[in-house]
């Protein structure tokens, strides 16, 4: 019998309840995922912030990518990027072979969230969720997806036959 092995994984897409409308985002590909062990994970819970809360935007300032609440300007960059570090540290503890991320989400995407410009008036690129930047800086060889990636058959086998592999 083969051991399972640990994945983490945004916490709304196991089907908590914790994203910025207090609703989940349960994906029906889990099942096809045989023997994982899911670690959930949600930055924006994890660091504080309420449910339901106020969205959050990435921008750029002067001083950087800022991560800023859009109606309260809340700036939670510092805060988020401590936590990251701290959190990334603990999965690194735990044997977490891999992660799966929630799509365009300011704090989980890969590559796809909205880059606003300075003062939050329009979408200038495209960037990395805060927590997700973090990680990747921190942990480049971790295998990677998201939910996107994870619904497509193909590409769900190739991520976890790659996690295997680390083991
Ligand atoms: S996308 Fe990430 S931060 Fe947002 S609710 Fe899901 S786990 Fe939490």
């Amino acid at each position: 019998m083969t051991e399972p092995f640990r994945i983490a994984i945004s916490s709304c897409l196991l089907g908590e309840r914790v994203r910025y409308d207090g609703e989940s985002k349960l994906q029906s590909w889990l099942v096809d995922c045989g023997d994982v062990v899911w670690v959930p994970v949600c930055p924006e819970v994890e660091v504080g912030m309420s449910i339901p809360r106020e969205s959050i935007q990435i921008e750029e300032s002067c001083d950087g990518i800022k991560l800023l609440g859009v109606e309260s300007r809340q700036d939670w960059t510092e805060q988020m990027n401590n936590f990251a570090r701290q959190r990334v540290w603990q999965l690194q503890a735990a044997d977490i072979v891999g992660y799966v991320f929630k799509a365009r989400s300011p704090s989980c995407g890969i590559g796809d969230v909205p880059l606003m410009g300075a003062l939050g008036q329009a979408v200038v690129g495209k960037t990395n969720g805060r927590f997700c930047d973090v990680l990747m800086e921190m942990w480049p060889e971790l295998s990677i997806a998201n939910e996107v990636m994870m619904s497509d058959a193909k590409q769900r086998v190739e991520f976890l036959q790659r996690v295997q592999q680390t083991r």
